[in-house]
């Protein structure tokens, strides 16, 4: 209890002892008593009525003057009020400070509750996502963003890659979304315009695409001419005949080259649209290995297969079975002769999974990152040694980008490689069969 509590508390102590006396002088103690408190009570119901209308007026106004313990309650409520608006104010201000940053921003950013209901915004997100202020507040943001896969991107909570969709208002305009959560789940929504990035992106893939294209058929006139060289090369004089033999490898080379450049700005502009078949990777794997088995009889590789799961795969064949033999292909180009390369297609509770193991020169950890980057290459001497393309890889990532897969590459040096394609579970369509199956050369 404070000094000013007990102070009162003495003086209505005082009051009451005076009535009482009083009350003793006069001979009627209980009459001065009842009196005496009947007044304090007028005066305390006085006092509460006029805090509560002071309390309850519109405006923040002067308290109402009072002595003793009201006059301090009177205050006392006034300097909390005070404070009150004053911290009411100053995050007013704050707030009022990040929407005017936040709508300076050139970038949509949107907040949604868990269930994705929109809570603010900003005019950026008007204007690239048609919102409308405040009629849309509480909608539910993907029935205004109407793409099926911003539905599943929303509810994944998956956020770790970022999203790109058309506009909703225009199909040419390309956004960036990106999701992050936060709170109870709730999410914060930036949204980017990069339509320029993917045209450039676009013209990048074009002209690469176009200047392959075009280059096609001068390399086929010259391959076609070379190989007639070649074939008469008893009637040519015999110092020809080396460059010649130079000249048709260099051209299947740059053939190849010309072929996968093409095959990879076709796999990458396919994205996702093309139409998901079911693929019977059993089909493919026996191809695959004997097509190697026949290119390889001068290293003699043994070459086992083994067919773990019956699993096929909804995907594309074409895409599958070039990502696949690359692989398969690299391994034969990397193991030196009577080495040995295990195929396997197996399943777990994670998904299914392709793999080749080699006991080949393998590859320094150092490298294993950079090497589905174009053109990348452990070993450049290897190249021109190997005659390999240097897309191989980058093939096969777009491919399982395609196929939401991924590539793990284990190796070192000397040692070996295993390159294992993962499938996510929801691409795997079972078949009815389903019996373990080897094959061995
Ligand atoms: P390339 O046509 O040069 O083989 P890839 O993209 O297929 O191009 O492979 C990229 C690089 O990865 C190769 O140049 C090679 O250095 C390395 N590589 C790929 N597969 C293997 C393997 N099985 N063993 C050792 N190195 C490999």
């Amino acid at each position: 209890m404070n000094r000013k509590a007990s102070h009162y508390i003495r003086l209505v102590l005082m009051c009451l002892a005076f009535a009482f006396v009083l009350g003793l002088v006069i001979g009627e103690v209980a009459w001065t008593l009842v009196v005496v408190l009947g007044g304090y009570i007028c005066w305390t119901l006085y006092q509460a009525f006029r805090l509560h209308s002071w309390l309850y007026q519109s405006e923040i106004t002067i308290p109402p003057e009072g002595s003793g313990l009201w006059g301090e309650i009177f205050d006392g409520i006034h300097r909390l009020q005070k404070d009150h608006y004053r911290s009411r104010d100053r995050l007013q201000a704050m707030i009022n400070r990040i929407q005017e940053s936040t709508n300076a921003l050139r970038d949509a950013v949107v907040m949604t509750d868990s269930m994705g209901a929109m809570d603010w915004w900003n005019q950026a997100a008007d204007r690239m996502l048609g919102f409308k202020h405040p009629t849309d507040r509480g909608q539910l943001i993907y029935n205004l963003i109407r793409t099926p896969i911003f539905k599943r991107y929303f509810s994944s909570k998956k956020y770790q890659e970022p999203l790109l969709i058309n506009a909703p208002n225009n199909p040419n305009i390309k956004l960036q979304v990106q999701i992050t959560l936060f709170g109870e789940d709730d999410r914060l929504i930036m949204v980017q315009d990069v339509t320029r990035l993917y045209r450039l992106e676009q013209m990048r893939r074009d002209f690469v695409s176009n200047v392959s294209h075009e280059l096609r058929t001068p390399l086929t006139v010259i391959t076609g001419y070379l190989e007639t060289l070649i074939d008469n090369a008893d009637s040519l004089p015999e110092r020809w005949r080396r460059p010649l033999r130079q000249m048709e490898q260099q051209s299947q080379r740059m053939e190849a080259l010309v072929n996968d450049l093409l095959l990879l700005s076709k796999i990458e502009n396919d994205g996702q649209n093309f139409v998901q078949k079911d693929v019977d990777i059993q089909r493919i794997l026996h191809t695959i290995c004997h097509d190697a088995r026949s290119l390889n009889t001068e290293k003699q590789h043994r070459i086992n297969l083994e067919i773990a799961s019956e699993a096929h795969l909804k995907g594309n064949t074409t895409q599958l079975q070039s990502a696949f033999s690359n692989i398969l292909l690299n391994a034969v180009k990397y193991t030196p002769a009577n080495g040995e390369i295990n195929v396997r297609w197996y399943e777990d509770d994670k998904g299914v999974h392709f793999s080749v193991q080699d006991t080949g020169i393998g590859i320094d950890p150092e490298h294993i990152p950079r090497l589905t980057e174009r053109f990348y290459r452990a070993d450049p001497s290897r190249a021109s040694e190997t005659g390999g393309t240097g897309l191989g890889l980058a093939i096969v990532k777009h491919v399982l980008i395609n196929h939401e897969g991924e590539l793990e590459i284990q190796s070192r040096i000397g040692q070996g490689s295993v390159f294992i394609c993962h499938f996510p579970i929801k691409r795997v369509i079972q078949s009815d069969h389903s019996e373990t199956s080897t094959a061995a050369e």
